[in-house]
């Protein structure tokens, strides 16, 4: 279990990490992959790797062992209210807590390796330090979030500009979708997939993410381990 840090200074305690691929369909096509409405698929991260990422935190990420390639994917990440299986798609927001910036950070090269294999993702994705995250802010305080800009800057430099009205599935199906495979819980969340403009970081690098109507991200990329 890994604590993360809400906007109003809280504990928010988070046991499972559940990530989509393949949520927006200009980056579905930058992968090479038919952007059709399949169902969406899921990967898991482990909770510690968690790191708690607005500009207060002054975090820093190591550049992890084996990539040559470590790639940024920002995201909206969802944070999950209450228990629930099975849940429909109309009830799905009711299981919504709230939000957060986040980085679904990615072994490119691994992960490709993998999936031209048919093998497992989790050496390319389940990467140490790999899940930067800012603070996490209720839904009482931003309203559904079904729009706005999301944004990743590397060295100030715009890489990743979207709108979350972007997404192929959207947060209440993504719940209702992931609920009929694992009984959700309180305290899980949820990384919903990243827009276009995907691309290599390197140590030293600044990386600041924003959705709007939420608090924004800061992380800088360490030494490599
Ligand atoms: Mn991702």
């Amino acid at each position: 279990m890994t604590v993360h840090k809400t906007t109003s200074g809280d504990d928010y305690p988070v046991e499972r990490i559940f990530c989509v691929g393949r949520n927006y369909e200009a980056h579905v096509r930058e992968m090479g992959k038919d952007p059709n409405r399949e169902a969406p698929f899921f990967f898991t991260k482990w909770a510690e790797t968690l790191v708690n990422a607005g500009p207060e935190d002054e975090a820093q990420i190591v550049y992890p062992s084996r990539t040559e390639n470590y790639h940024h994917e920002i995201e909206l990440v969802v944070a999950i209210s209450k228990d629930g299986f099975k849940i429909s798609v109309d009830d799905a927001q009711s299981y919504i807590w709230g939000y957060a910036v986040g980085l679904d950070m990615t072994r490119r090269d691994l992960q490709l390796a993998a999936r031209e294999k048919g093998r497992p993702w989790d050496t390319g994705k389940n990467v140490v330090q790999s899940c930067p995250v800012g603070r996490l802010a209720p839904v009482s305080e931003t309203g559904l979030l079904v729009n706005g800009e999301i944004s990743l800057t590397v060295n100030d430099k715009m890489v990743q500009e979207s709108d979350v009205d972007m997404l192929i599935w959207n947060v209440n199906e993504i719940i209702s979708d992931l609920s009929h495979y694992y009984a959700l819980r309180a305290g899980d969340i949820i990384f919903t997939g990243t827009p276009a403009g995907v691309g290599a970081i390197l140590p030293g690098d600044v990386l600041k993410g924003n959705v709007k109507g939420l608090p924004p991200l800061e992380v800088t990329i360490g030494p490599k381990q």
